[in-house]
């Protein structure tokens, strides 16, 4: 039985790791959420694990009704015991940059690491790679572009690869407006084909999320980024290609179910049977050009794998900014790629390292803030 330590066990890709260890009889041994004291009591009560944590402004909420044997844990420091923990699989599914201390701890650890925190690879994928061949560490992806890439690289030598193909739904607004300056958060949020969180709900309708995957797959796989394409495949059923040098192009299909890859990133290269329906292969699949004019944020995300170094970094924390203000209501939508090619133009040239990678977060975030408040309100 494997046993399993979850970051970010509230969230969406936390509640359908919980549904995978269901269906395997996973044990639970530690989970880390951030304020939701009551669903990380739910899990608690059910998963019995050793050690939770949580942020501590919650803990005098969650620490009277924990069950015995499990103890509590707060804050950066209780968040990396759960990342250390003694299991099996390390799930990283902490969202953004707050996902990248306790993901290195885990590596660091020489964890089996399940990475749904794609930020990790984007703005420090070198580092985390350094991490992990010192320690043996193991790294599988959770996102389900990256465990279709994954699979389709499996036993196949690095130089037998053409290049690699991500689709993408094209998101909410694939088919118009022709504008997008004046789409509500309600609409943006209101994705095709997944349920995610809010942030990754967001960026997959103004195409960046595809960026980012761009970037993390670059990083993961090792492979240029002249030779990783976008395509639009509204169906969401096709999740990544590779492209062979023979001319083979071997594809990976599957359900509009993150608890499928979640399951194969922790069993790899097992596959034990899951309860769902097969997949019906009925119907037609497209697959399109992006719309580059309309969803410029895709291009900037390349721009700044180009760039390397800091530049990522600076692209990722502007649009966490970005993201988190148009949520709030306070930036237009076409906003946000506006701010990013901003936070691009700025970041510095420097040399990837730990230091300078908390300092590049941080003063993206300050000139994201006040371009933020430079803008004004919308109308
Ligand atoms: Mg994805």
């Amino acid at each position: 039985m494997k046993r399993l330590a979850i970051l970010g066990s509230t969230g969406s890709i936390g509640t359908q790791t919980l549904d995978v260890a269901r269906w395997r009889g996973y044990r639970i041994e530690a989970l880390a959420a951030g304020r939701n004291a009551a669903l990380l009591l739910d899990q608690a009560r059910e998963f019995r694990p050793s050690l939770v944590a949580c942020a501590a402004e919650v803990a005098d909420a969650v620490r009277p009704h924990l069950p015995a044997g499990t103890r509590l844990v707060t804050g950066a420091a209780g968040v990396e015991e759960v990342a250390t923990a003694d299991a099996d699989v390390v799930v990283a599914a902490i969202p953004g940059i707050d996902g990248l201390a306790p993901t290195a701890a885990a590596l660091a650890a020489g964890r089996h690491v399940a990475l749904a925190n794609k930020e990790a690879m984007v703005v420090a994928g070198p580092l985390m790679w350094q991490l992990a061949r010192g320690s043996g560490a193991r790294i599988t992806p959770v996102d389900s572009e990256h465990a279709a890439l994954y699979q389709c690289l499996l036993g196949e030598p690095a130089e037998s690869v053409a290049g690699l193909v991500l689709t993408a739904s094209g998101g909410p607004f694939l088919d118009g407006p022709a504008d997008l300056s004046r789409v509500t958060v309600e609409q943006a949020l209101a994705h095709p084909n997944w349920a995610m969180g809010p942030k990754v709900t967001i960026d997959s309708a103004t195409l960046f999320n595809k960026g980012l995957e761009v970037l993390e797959a670059h990083f993961l796989f090792d492979v240029p980024l002249e030779r990783i394409e976008v395509v639009v495949h509204p169906q969401s059923l096709v999740h990544g290609l590779v492209r062979y040098v023979d001319g083979n192009v071997m594809a990976q299909v599957g359900p509009h179910d993150m608890r499928v890859p979640i399951q194969y990133a922790l069993e790899t290269p097992a596959r034990p049977p899951v309860p769902l329906e097969p997949l019906p292969l009925r119907g037609s699949w497209e697959f399109l050009e992006p719309d580059h004019a309309r969803f410029p944020s895709l291009r900037l995300a390349y721009r700044a794998g180009e760039l390397g170094g800091l530049a990522p970094a600076y692209l990722n924390a502007a649009d966490e900014v970005a993201v988190a203000a148009f949520l709030e209501r306070r930036i237009r939508f076409d906003a946000i790629p506006e701010l990013l090619a901003a936070a691009l133009a700025a970041a510095p040239r420097g040399a990837l390292g730990w230091e300078a990678l908390a300092a590049a977060d941080a003063e993206a975030r300050r000139l994201t803030h006040e371009a933020v408040a430079g803008l004004g309100r919308p109308a």
